[in-house]
């Protein structure tokens, strides 16, 4: 689902990557977003540029999938590959789980492990999850013993999409405990989004829900919360806007939306490290990260 490549012969000796890019740690992190910056791409063919292909399936997989009652989970989607979270007790430090059917991708687990130890730091520690990656089946099951109020058709609940998770508190409920409000007030510093604010409920059709967490990834979650947004908002900014660039704790981004058409591929010249998602409704999105950036320079392995 990620893709994660070095087109620029710099970042290749640097040899520092995304996944690298520290995650905002603390509240002095500032996001400057510039609307509507001027293209200033080079010219394809010079040393630091290179031509980026663009399949239009890209528009159906990536961290920034739009599901919600409108957009179902693509048609012959990868599903993703899923583990027990009784199986990976090392990432489990201080998070407990409902029952022992919980699935997760490891990659979302190990981002989600990372973000708690940041609020074990602070000495929020009473986190359980309580819901994971859900199968069409499971999610069946669960629309009919819950029903239409509480839990999306087969398809269309992004936990679907692996994701998203829900998290609980061992000492109350969410709203109030201090894991929720911990999640609430940090969570966008580690890539993740309260997918259903109480006050955005009409844009998003799902009554509040302080239990459940969504993968967005940086800048996006940072942008998301600067702006006081949520997905759907966030993707028809970006489509609006068309390009926008975003500076995160330092690391200067610019994030670009595409349309694209079936059977159409794209060609972009792009620099520097990059990643691709969809957004489920025929879009694709190019995040770039300037190689050169304070932020990239500072990062470390991960
Ligand atoms: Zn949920």
């Amino acid at each position: 689902m990620k893709k994660l490549l070095f087109v620029a012969a710099i970042a290749l000796m640097l040899g520092y990557g995304w996944n690298a890019l520290k995650p905002a740690g603390s509240d002095e992190n500032k996001i400057v977003v510039l609307e509507g910056e001027p293209a200033r791409w080079e010219e394809p063919g010079s040393a630091e540029t290179a031509m980026l292909h663009i399949d239009p399936d890209e528009a159906y997989q990536g961290d920034l999938l739009l599901v919600n009652s409108r957009h179902p989970v693509p048609k012959g989607a990868k599903l993703p590959d899923v583990v027990n979270l009784f199986e990976r007790p090392d990432l489990m430090e201080g998070i407990g789980v409902l029952d022992n059917s919980v699935e997760l991708p490891p990659d979302l687990l190990r981002k989600f492990a990372a973000m708690i130890e940041a609020a074990r730091a602070d000495g929020v520690d009473q986190f359980l999850i309580t819901s994971g990656y859900r199968d069409e089946e499971k999610q069946a099951e669960l629309y009919e013993r819950m029903g239409a109020d509480y839990a999306n058709p087969p398809g269309y609940s992004e936990h679907n999409l692996g994701l998203s998770l829900d998290v609980g508190s061992s000492l109350g409920l969410m709203k109030d405990a201090p894991e929720g409000k911990w999640l609430e007030k940090n969570a966008w510093k580690h890539g993740f989004v309260l997918r259903y604010p109480e006050d955005k409920t009409e844009i998003t059709g799902v009554k509040h829900e302080p239990w459940h967490f969504r993968y967005v990834g940086l800048p996006h979650s940072a942008i998301m919360q600067k702006q006081g947004v949520v997905l759907e908002e966030y993707l028809d900014y970006l489509k609006e806007q068309g390009r926008i660039q975003a500076e995160v704790n330092g690391t200067a981004y610019t994030v670009s939306y595409y349309s694209v058409k079936a059977g159409k591929p794209l060609s972009i010249p792009i620099e520097g490290s990059y990643e691709l998602s969809g957004d489920n409704m025929g879009g694709v999105i190019v995040t770039t990260c300037e190689a050169g950036s304070p932020g990239a320079k500072e990062a470390g392995p991960s």
